[in-house]
């Protein structure tokens, strides 16, 4: 059965732009993955994580894909691996090469030990709300119950408040 996922790509090691396209390719030379729209790629500020690191380049991408959500995120993983990336000598969200999470997955919620659906992160980053706003803004948080556009503009007026 056809899917539809929706990711997030960051990474501040350079080439970072070169680094995320490569694996955009990467991933849907996958048999059974189709990388349909990609956004732009936008320069963030690294958030938590060591105090000293580049800033981030973030983008986010819609794939059609045949896998479950569980083979998805292997093949997430292996593409982070083969652009260099070492989870074994990575702090907490610190540099790295390129990290793809998967963000959503048809309108289906997921809580198992690998993996959780929709991201539990996702609704409170900027960095990952914004570029996909661009590619899904209608498309509605299955658990939050509010459009990607919604859940961008509650988080800036968020912002304005603190
Ligand atoms: P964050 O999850 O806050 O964005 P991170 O991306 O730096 O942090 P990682 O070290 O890349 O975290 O991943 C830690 C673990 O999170 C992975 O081993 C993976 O099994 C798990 N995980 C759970 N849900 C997801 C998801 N939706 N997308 C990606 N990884 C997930
Ligand atoms: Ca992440
Ligand atoms: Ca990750």
């Amino acid at each position: 059965m056809q899917h539809v996922a929706y990711i997030s790509l960051g990474g501040n090691i350079e080439p970072r732009a070169q680094t995320l396209i490569q694996a955009l390719s990467l991933l849907d030379d996958y048999e059974g993955i189709s990388v349909r729209r990609i956004s732009q790629l936008i320069e963030t500020e690294p958030e938590g994580g060591p105090a000293e690191q580049g800033k981030f380049l973030n983008g986010a991408a819609v794939l059609f894909t045949d896998l479950t959500a569980e083979e998805l995120l292997d093949v997430l993983h292996e593409v982070e691996a083969q652009m260099g990336r070492h989870r074994e000598s990575e702090k907490r969200w610190g540099p790295r090469t390129c990290d793809l999470d998967l963000l959503l997955f048809d309108d289906l919620v997921i809580e198992s030990d690998k993996l959780t659906v929709p991201h539990p992160r996702m609704h409170k980053r900027e960095f990952v709300l914004r570029p996909l706003a661009q590619i899904a803004g209608d498309v509605v948080h299955p658990v939050l119950h509010k459009s990607i556009s919604e859940l961008l503009a509650d988080l800036e007026q968020q912002d304005d408040v603190v």
